[in-house]
């Protein structure tokens, strides 16, 4: 894949990085490539970070038809850019786009774009203990057409935002809401593809969460409203009677690359790890006994984000005494480690930006 690239005239003033926060600062980069029915991919060009300009009718804002992804770069000490397993993401993207009817992306694209733009934008990627650098892939559908059909022609953008570290001091325990009366998806349904029109089913969710004074959502499954499913932007996973329990990928789960990294090591470390139904009866019966011994749920964003408190209905739990348990903050040291280069990488996770 050729790259055009043209560079800023303007560069922006690095920000403050003990203020980053999440999402808010954009690099002076981005990377877009165009699709079109019979021509394929093509036009992979570095720009400066700029507005797009599309059609009111271009498809995405009528239908939806999008799909992104979620990784980051980290600069460690010894000065080098890693990646965490990008190849995943672009694997993923490619099992979001077929169900989203949107043509497949060459996986060696994916992960040569992702390796040029962070090379451009290198000295974004903060330095501060727990900073990254967000890296934000999506393509949307772009054809000016109100009828309802796939589109033929896409954008793949790939936009940089440098993240401040996701726990300022230590491992916080977050209290999550079981929500009993919405939905995020169904079995058949685009669950487990990463497409906008998930988390706009999740919002009311989220919003109910916060009011109460959660910070987070865990979802039923949509037939029963019985069994675990994920959290807002997380897997999740429980320790019950020493063992490691997470719910089966069953097409309404996000499969989370962290997660599949979670399981890899539990394993590895001797536990004991089922991939199953989880019922909320089962976590409640765990909790009466004193079996259920650790919450915690595994996304990109904080790797590890322990549960100290679990609301279902009137019953509230609380996990560990609200404190993180100790198999949740291993695989945290561990991955973010990983991630830093400070542990060693025996599994091949880390693709060097060179
Ligand atoms: C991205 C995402 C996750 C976590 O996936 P990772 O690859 O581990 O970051 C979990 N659930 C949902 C709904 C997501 O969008």
């Amino acid at each position: 894949m050729e790259i055009r690239i043209e560079k800023t005239t303007t560069p922006k003033a690095k920000p403050d990085q003990s203020n980053l926060g999440f999402g808010k600062i954009f690099t002076d980069h981005m990377f877009v490539m165009d699709y079109e029915a019979g021509k394929g991919w093509h036009d992979a060009r570095i720009i400066p970070y700029q507005n797009i300009s599309l059609a009111p009718s271009a498809m995405v804002f009528h239908y939806g038809q999008e799909m992104f992804e979620g990784l980051k770069a980290y600069k460690g000490k010894d000065g080098q850019t890693r990646l965490f397993r990008p190849e995943m993401n672009a694997k993923r993207t490619n099992e979001s786009n077929k169900r989203l009817c949107i043509p497949e992306l060459p996986v060696e694209y994916f992960v040569e774009a992702v390796k040029a733009i962070v090379k451009i934008d290198e000295e974004w990627i903060p330095t501060q203990p727990g900073t990254s650098l967000y890296i934000r892939p999506f393509i949307i559908a772009t054809d000016e057409f109100l009828g309802v059909a796939p589109s033929k022609t896409y954008k793949f953008i790939i936009i940089l935002s440098p993240s401040g570290a996701y726990y300022a001091s230590g491992l916080a325990p977050v209290g999550i809401w079981i929500e009993d009366e919405y939905v995020r998806a169904v079995r058949g349904g685009m669950g487990f593809a990463k497409t906008g029109g998930n988390y706009a089913a999740s919002l009311i969710g989220q919003v109910k969460a916060h009011d109460d004074g959660y910070s987070q959502v865990l979802w039923l499954d949509g037939v029963e409203r019985k069994y675990i499913e994920e959290v807002g932007a997380m897997n999740i996973f429980f320790k019950i009677n020493g063992k490691i329990v997470t719910p089966m990928l069953n097409g309404s789960i996000l499969p989370g690359i962290t997660r599949n990294s979670v399981i890899h090591l539990c394993k590895k470390w001797g536990y004991e790890v089922e991939e199953r139904k989880i019922s909320v009866d089962e976590l409640l019966e765990a909790q009466k006994n004193g079996s259920l011994e650790e919450v915690f749920g595994t996304g990109t964003a904080a790797v590890i984000s322990p549960v100290g408190k679990l609301r279902y209905c009137d019953d509230v739990m609380i996990i560990n005494g609200g404190e993180i348990g100790p198999v949740s903050q291993k695989i945290y040291d561990t991955v973010t480690g990983i991630q830093n280069g400070t542990v060693e990488d025996k599994f091949n996770w880390i693709t060097y930006v060179k």
